[in-house]
């Protein structure tokens, strides 16, 4: 069988200067190219978009994720090619690739199949350089933070508080946790320090909430780095930092843009985690792409309790965004897993799994058509080693689902074989929509937490020891209750525990600390253990990757 790469590098792809006029009307003047298949759409072209109506936004979300796999990349990018196929003008937005995943267990997020972006190692492989660029900003508060403290410490921070994190894109555990400024009076003050990775830093989120350069300049401005030792936060402006980051940052908001192995357009930009931050690519692209483009597909982080909640609640809410359909990805394979089988299982037929896995399902739809209020349709993410009687079961239960269930095949056959999906999606988008947010602004940050935990999550209620909800209190009390909570916890499961499949209720969601994020405008809610510095497995997916003497690559996955 062909391997992703593989049928990547076999794509006849078009020079973007030739199909980006031809598809959607860029002119050549507003693209800054990298090389011939990639390049930046410019901010000053975006702005002269603004007046254009907006197309239809589409997002592509999935159920509880199972190492099993649910394919929401290959989805949007099927689901994009397919729009197009049935004849509708449309565009995809993705997030950038980070490396961790690459080289360590994942493998790229460029989709899969017959359903890609490319050019496919380029994207994978630090593309057009945003996250470097990311790095360097988030470093260079870093940097001048611990100047600040060497050169007599004005504003007086307590080293023993300082929230702010040096990050690099690759999974390294050995930098979760160390000591900075060892070595002398010449090296600063000796403090503990720590490394996340790129796609976890605020500076990564920030970059992905923002609709221009102003923006971008006060958001990093309001970035809370520590506390002085009289307890007061100290921001990136008290060190006059912003400037210099957005002036890094100037050539990567600029949106990338690429193609299918179809030949449709796709911008691919920024890439925030799904747990810590809010897990979808920028606002930028995503509203660039809705005035170039009758319908737009993108997708969210993790499964729909997570990914898709923040995505409505974080970014649609800041960036005014309204999505007019959800679509609801699903595998044979993943349903079995939360049926009860085991990963090594999931291959042989087994209607009883299938049917009892349903639960997870039901409960996503419920939350996407009841709680967020939009239209919504499941697309099962067909798999060669699907059985036909697996098949019928799930097109059978559409009835009492209350939402169309469509086999989608367009991993194996491209978008001619989600052509089925297109048409089901262009029908829900004339639907009416009665999109809501599942808290208002004015609710409190306890309350927020506690009705996603019970509407979304079907939890019991919420609970956190004092010390938690202290800092609940604090941050009321600062002026930041308004903000929109980013929930942290387990992607695996409605609850906090991963091993609770399928879809359990009346657990308790339990907070164990709580992290303002006050520049990307919202509050970490950590319940359980969340990974800011991924490690590397036994074997990393780097040890397949090598370069020929020709310059092409191999064993990128
Ligand atoms: P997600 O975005 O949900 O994390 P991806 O779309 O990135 O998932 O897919 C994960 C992996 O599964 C990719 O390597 C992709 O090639 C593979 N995959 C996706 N859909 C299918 C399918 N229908 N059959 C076989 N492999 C698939
Ligand atoms: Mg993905």
């Amino acid at each position: 069988m062909r391997s992703d790469l593989d049928i990547a590098q076999a794509a006849h792809k078009r020079p973007i200067l030739d199909l980006a006029p031809e598809q959607a009307g860029i002119p050549n003047e507003a693209l800054e190219p990298y090389g011939r298949f990639k390049a930046k759409l410019s901010l000053e072209y975006i702005r002269t978009l603004d007046s254009r109506p907006d197309g239809k936004l589409i997002l592509v979300t999935a159920i509880s994720p199972t190492p099993a796999g649910e394919g929401k990349t290959t989805t949007t990018v099927g689901l994009g090619d397919a729009l197009n196929y049935i004849g509708k003008r449309a565009m995809i937005c993705l997030r950038e690739p980070s490396l961790g995943p690459v080289f360590g267990m994942k493998g790229g997020a460029a989709g899969g199949g017959m359903a890609q972006v490319v050019p496919m190692e380029d994207i994978n492989l630090h593309f057009t350089g945003d996250f470097n660029a990311i790095a360097l900003a988030n470093n260079l508060l870093a940097a001048l933070i611990d100047n600040h403290i060497h050169h007599g410490n004005k504003l007086g921070f307590d080293v023993r508080r300082i929230s702010w994190r040096r990050v690099v894109d690759l999974n390294d555990r050995a930098l979760r946790q160390i000591v900075v400024g060892l070595g002398g009076t010449a090296n600063g003050f000796p403090r503990e320090d720590r490394f996340d990775i790129v796609v976890a830093s605020e500076v990564m989120a920030i970059f992905c909430l923002v609709k221009n350069l102003k923006e971008l300049k006060e958001r990093l401005a309001d970035i809370v780095v520590g506390y002085s030792l009289a307890g007061k936060p100290i921001r990136a402006r008290d060190l006059q930092a912003q400037g210099a980051m957005a002036a890094l940052l100037k050539e990567a908001l600029a949106p990338n843009l690429v193609q299918t192995l179809e030949n449709n357009l796709a911008l691919v930009h920024g890439g925030p985690f799904a747990n810590i931050a809010h897990g979808c690519n920028t606002v930028l692209a995503t509203s660039t792409a809705l005035k170039l483009a009758d319908y737009v597909v993108t997708e969210a982080g993790f499964g729909a309790d997570l990914g898709a909640e923040k995505f409505l609640d974080i970014k649609c809410r800041k960036a005014g965004l309204k999505p007019s359909a959800v679509v609801l990805v699903a595998t044979v394979r993943a349903l079995k897993y939360h049926g009860g089988v085991e990963v090594k299982d999931v291959g042989s037929e087994n209607l009883e799994a299938l049917r009892l896995g349903l639960v997870n399902l039901e409960r996503h739809i419920h939350n996407i058509t009841k709680n967020f209020g939009l239209p919504c349709v499941v697309a099962i993410n067909h798999r060669t080693e699907d059985t036909a009687a697996e098949i019928a079961l799930l097109q059978a239960t559409a009835a009492s689902l209350g939402v169309e269930v469509v086999l989608a095949e367009h991993w194996a056959k491209g978008g001619a074989g989600a052509a089925e999906l297109a048409r089901a999606v262009v029908k829900l988008c004339e639907r009416p929509n009665h999109f809501k947010f599942l808290y208002e602004d004015q609710a409190t940050l306890w309350d927020k937490v506690q009705t996603i935990a019970t509407k979304i999550y079907a939890a019991a209620g919420i609970s956190a020891d004092a010390k938690v909800r202290a800092q609940f209190a604090q941050l009321e009390a600062e002026g930041y209750g308004h903000l929109p909570v980013c929930i942290a916890k387990t992607q695996y499961s409605f609850s906090s525990d991963a091993k609770l499949r399928g879809a359990p209720s009346d657990h308790l969601l339990n907070i164990r600390e709580v992290r303002l994020a006050a520049g990307a405008g919202f509050v970490v809610v950590v319940c359980g253990d969340i990974m800011t510095m991924p490690g590397l497995p036994v074997v990393p997916a780097a040890n397949g990757i090598d370069i020929n003497d020709a310059g092409e690559i191999t064993g990128l996955s």
